[in-house]
């Protein structure tokens, strides 16, 4: 780029309107979801079953699961089947129906931190209503009927019954 260019670049926005225009892309792409992500999601699908790594070095377990652990750099190498009964840590709800939300709002988002587990995963609540969701209450996980493969294979996450 010449000096002239330059000099046509630092002369800044002034006077320039700023427009924006309103537009959508459709990004369809797909990706290999490696060794650590297709062994859980094949125990989601085919087993029920939610199988979390822990690290042999520091103790800590990973849901969902990392193939190396975040603290020590090492590889996480012990799979961990976990109960699907957690503990809500913090929530959200989304009540303005955006085309990313396949659920009718308003909606419920959980960070949970399932029993054995130290690390939290995000999902839905369902069977409470938005109004009643506290924090520190205890949630199992409910399997969708037909699985295939995905995080939606465990459903939701639904309040666990006093008994
Ligand atoms: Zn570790």
């Amino acid at each position: 780029m010449g000096t002239k260019d330059n000099a046509v670049l630092d002369q800044g926005f002034d006077g320039i309107e700023p427009m924006v225009f309103e537009s959508q892309i459709s990004v369809p792409y797909s990706w290999w979801a490696g060794d650590t992500a297709t062994y859980f999601l094949k125990g989601l699908r085919d087993e029920k079953k939610i199988r979390a790594l822990k690290c042999t070095s520091c103790g800590k377990t990973y849901i969902p699961p990392r193939k190396t652990c975040p603290v020590c750099f090492v590889p996480n190498t012990e799979w961990k089947d976990l109960s699907g009964t957690g503990t809500v840590q913090s929530f959200t709800i989304a009540r303005r129906q955006l085309a990313a939300i396949s659920k009718k709002v308003p909606v419920i988002y959980a960070l949970i931190k399932l029993d054995g587990a130290d690390t939290a995963m995000l999902h839905y609540i369902e069977g409470i209503s938005p109004e009643k969701m506290k924090i520190g209450m205890k949630v199992q996980a409910e399997f969708a009927e037909d699985r295939k493969g995905t995080i939606q294979d465990i459903a939701f996450f639904k309040p666990v019954k006093e008994v």
